[in-house]
């Protein structure tokens, strides 16, 4: 709903404006005995206007209204999220394998969401350190409602007023929304995520999603540099705010790790990423790949050929293990296998340089969804054998008692990598609290074994948590290729050297949250590159956020969201 209160010396009051599909009976008769005039909001001919006649002192007037559908759903019905293709068929193949929910189950599964009053899913507020609640506030009680009532296509206008690409989060976000839903107090979350998923592809089979060109150009030209979604999303903005965009992107297709990350099986490549990026190259945006900036096109031509720069260029500097042995043949960053296997289903694996993990034994340093992608990639290849190396301890299986909700519950979960590994192999690939302490090789140069010890973390004389190795736990095992998944230490630097702009103390860019400006005037930072190794809904975040600023520097007033 929106609300225009106002309490200037007008006589007629406009109280609000509500959608048609809000009207139900109860509503009519409760704002029919309150109000005084009813007009259909002109420029909204699919909304009612509600107009109060007032003589002062004005009295404060309110539409009361129950939006969700059905107040017993989440009594009724529970929780469903999408089949999946199980672990032994889909490790034969890159498809991504979440089955579409029947839209009778979607529609009950919408009406799971309770009309809680007051909701924290759409919040987005940081708490102890993470989000919690959908970082990009997207309105999911009045979708859910819209989704009960069979209204897709308005569910899908609700979902992209705050998301430019939800076919993307719909199939990788963690949904940080659904660890503070209301619901999951006390029962499990509605399945938010799974929702979110069905109304775009809805949305893209009925052909409701179309190119929109802006009515007008402002004439100002925008370079944004690299093409991830924090990138995209800042395009399509800026884009829509009547600006010519034009992305630069050195990797060979656009998408940055939606396309060269995130695997096939996760996020499909042709069908669903560049599907997106076909239509935003219709609604007038210029996508130039192969150009690395700083190398292909420098830095000086980059600020005089455009009004205004905005850097969406990633944190891809991985961390490193530099251990006995690191020099050894077959010691990969995890980024490198992933980002080759990509190009090797996208182009045919004869005409790639890829990674191959068929027949060995595979040893990834690092518990976390990287690894997890790796774990995922190398049982397709058919590995002989698989192990993750994860430094933490096993999360319990339920949230303790310092992670209340609405936190994000860090909880014990089998992802889709390691269902696979335990159907393959028979168990979790995950060794917690394990660390690797040297790589071993052969006469060659090439890697055998990795030697590992497990650990405890103890306190310190300080207060600090510190590593200590455990004596007569020391095993070897057998490796003939290693994947480094250990994280990323910010953004490459050679740009941002060449550019001349200030990073902060975790070598990110040095840019405000919300404002998005660096050191040089008309230059601006968002995505990974400003805030270190994050999430694709963050992405959305800043590059939606980068788009307002980059639009009010350029124009002096801005009406992006
Ligand atoms: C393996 C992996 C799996 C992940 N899985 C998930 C997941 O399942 N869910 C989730 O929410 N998040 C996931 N993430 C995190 C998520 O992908 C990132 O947080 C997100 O992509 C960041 O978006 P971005 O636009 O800031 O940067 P990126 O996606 O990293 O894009 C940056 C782009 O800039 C380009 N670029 C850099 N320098 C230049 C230059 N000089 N000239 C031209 N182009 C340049 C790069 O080539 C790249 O295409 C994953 C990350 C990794 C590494
Ligand atoms: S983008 Fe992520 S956090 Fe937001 S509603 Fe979708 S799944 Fe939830």
């Amino acid at each position: 709903m929106d609300r225009e209160s106002t309490s200037s010396a007008q006589e007629l009051l406009q109280i609000g404006t509500i959608h048609h599909s809000y009207l139900s009976d109860r509503l009519k008769i409760a704002i029919g005995s309150q109000l005084n005039d009813r007009t259909q909001d002109p420029e909204h001919p699919d909304r009612t206007r509600f107009n109060c006649v007032s003589q002062p002192p004005y009295l404060n007037y309110y539409l009361d209204i129950t939006l969700m559908g059905k107040p017993t759903g989440f009594i009724e019905y529970l929780r469903e999220v999408e089949a999946e293709i199980s672990p032994v068929e889909r490790i034969h193949n890159w498809d991504e394998f979440h089955l579409p929910l029947p839209d009778q189950t979607l529609r009950n599964q919408s009406a799971r969401c309770m009309d809680c009053g007051t909701p924290f899913c759409h919040t987005g507020n940081m708490v102890a350190g993470m989000a919690s609640g959908c970082p990009i506030g997207n309105l999911i009680p009045e979708w859910n409602d819209l989704v009960y009532r069979g209204l897709w296509r308005e569910a899908l206008d609700r979902l992209h007023k705050t998301n430019n690409f939800p076919e993307f989060t719909g199939r990788v976000c963690p949904a940080p929304c659904e660890g503070s839903c209301v619901l999951g107090i006390h029962k499990s979350p509605v399945t938010i995520k799974s929702i979110e998923h069905s109304i775009v592809d809805k949305g893209w089979e009925e052909g409701w999603i179309v190119p929109q060109p802006p009515a007008k150009r402002t004439g100002k030209k925008i370079a944004i540099v690299g093409s991830g979604p924090a990138g995209l999303c800042a395009a399509a903005q800026l884009n829509q705010a009547g600006h010519w965009v034009t992305v630069l992107e050195r990797a060979d297709r656009p998408g940055g790790l939606l396309m060269y990350g995130i695997p096939n099986m996760k996020l499909e490549k042709e069908q669903v990423v560049l599907r997106r990026i076909e239509l935003l190259e219709a609604e007038g945006i210029t996508f130039t790949c192969n150009v690395e900036v700083g190398k292909d096109l420098t830095t000086a031509d980059l600020l005089k050929d455009y009004d205004a720069v905005v850097l969406c260029t990633g944190a891809t500097k991985p961390r490193d293990l530099p251990i006995a042995g690191r020099e050894l043949t077959g010691i990969h960053f995890a980024m490198d296998f992933l980002t080759a296997n990509t190009q090797a289903v996208l182009d045919g694996k004869e005409n790639s340089n890829f990674i191959s993990a068929a027949g060995k034994d595979v040893i990834i340093i690092g518990g976390g969804d990287t690894g997890t992608d790796c774990v995922g990639t190398s049982i397709r290849h058919n590995c002989n054998s698989v192990e993750q190396l994860e430094i933490m301890p096993t999360p319990p299986l339920k949230r303790s008692a310092d992670n209340p909700w609405p936190e994000w519950p860090k909880v014990y979960k089998m992802d889709y990598g390691q269902e696979e590994a335990a159907a393959k192999f028979g168990h979790d690939p995950r060794a917690y609290l394990t660390t690797a302490t040297k790589f071993e090789g052969d006469e060659n140069g090439n890697v055998t074994a990795v030697h590992t010890v497990q650990v405890q973390w103890e306190k310190n004389e300080q207060g600090q948590f510190a590593l200590k190795h455990v004596p007569g736990t020391e095993k070897v095992n057998p490796a003939q290729l290693v994947l480094l998944a250990m994280g990323f230490l910010g953004p490459e630097q050679p740009l941002l050297t060449a550019l001349g702009i200030e990073c902060n103390n975790r070598s990110n860019i040095q840019a405000e949250h919300e404002k998005y400006t660096t050191n040089i005037p008309g230059v601006f930072a968002a995505g990974d590159c400003r805030r270190g190794q994050s999430l694709v809904v963050w992405a959305f975040n800043e590059g939606r956020g980068v788009a307002r600023e980059c639009d009010l520097y350029l124009m002096g007033s801005t009406d992006l969201p």
